[in-house]
């Protein structure tokens, strides 16, 4: 019998230095790493190899997007992630993504994360004007509806049921934007280190987040997927055919990035 996938350990407790040595990291980039399941957070650092190697592929894809360099943070963490901070704009890749992954594999993740990082402003801007039309909607129907019924119980009937299945829809709206977020990123991932790479970094997650779970599985764990429409990440099949739908070696700006980008990655979201 093949020996069970040996998981590198993240330290378990959390081990920021203070503030004068960590570069100032803010507390809300501390809180959403926690948030993530990091143990410990500390800015890049040119002296360690493998985030030496991270510095200079962002400073590289920054120069192909014609973006400002954001801040990179390093967090401890078993499992392979990274993301783009929406309200700090700090971008934080995780020790065990950088273990795992080929130089061209982590660029497309650089990439894919920047195109979260320079949509986010607009992406909470679109989602809060949405939103607020969408209640002030609700509202309105839900008061004209209240003011037809006469009897007591079907005003509280209607309030109920009506708040909850908004709520419902509100999260449900909410997942898909973020699933076709994702088709939008990996799309500028593949822009900036070829499509090839983008899938072949995919692959490599999907492939470890299934060592993962069967290492959990092992210590009896279970894990229960999500039904898609509740997921905030789409399913790597669907992700690598909207790659493949979309091939893309190289792009000359961020410009034309961005408008690849939104034209197609929503059709596929649905
Ligand atoms: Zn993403």
């Amino acid at each position: 019998m093949p020996a069970a996938p040996v998981i590198k350990t993240a330290p378990t407790h959390w081990n920021i230095p203070p503030k004068e040595q960590s570069g100032n990291i803010e507390l809300r980039d501390r809180n959403t790493a926690r948030a993530k399941g990091a143990t410990a957070l500390w800015v890049a650092r040119p002296t360690e190899p493998k985030e030496r190697e991270l510095i200079k592929i962002l400073h590289e894809t920054c120069a192909q997007m014609q973006i400002p360099i954001p801040k990179l943070l390093i967090y401890a963490s078993s499992k392979p992630n990274a993301f783009s901070a929406t309200y700090t704009g700090s971008l934080m890749f995780g020790t065990n993504l950088l273990d795992i992954m080929t130089h061209d594999e982590v660029k497309a993740i650089m990439g894919h994360e920047l195109t979260h990082h320079i949509n986010r402003k607009q992406d909470f801007i679109h989602d809060f004007i949405e939103g607020s039309v969408l209640l002030a909607g609700y509202l309105l129907i839900r008061d004209q509806l209240s003011k037809l019924a006469t009897k007591p119980w079907v005003k509280t009937t209607i309030k109920i049921v009506g708040d909850t299945a908004a709520m419902i829809g509100d999260i449900a709206l909410t997942l898909w934007h973020k699933r076709a977020r994702e088709y939008r990123s990996d799309l500028g991932g593949a822009q900036v280190a070829g499509t090839e790479a983008m899938i072949s970094g995919l692959n490599t997650l999907e492939h470890r987040i299934r060592e993962i779970q069967q290492q959990e599985k092992h210590q009896g764990k279970k894990h229960r997927p999500l039904p898609a429409f509740l997921r905030d990440h789409p399913d790597n099949r669907h992700r690598i055919a909207n790659l493949i739908a979309h091939p893309s070696s190289s792009f000359a700006n961020k410009h034309q990035m961005e408008s690849a980008a939104n034209v197609s990655a929503p059709a596929i979201a649905r």
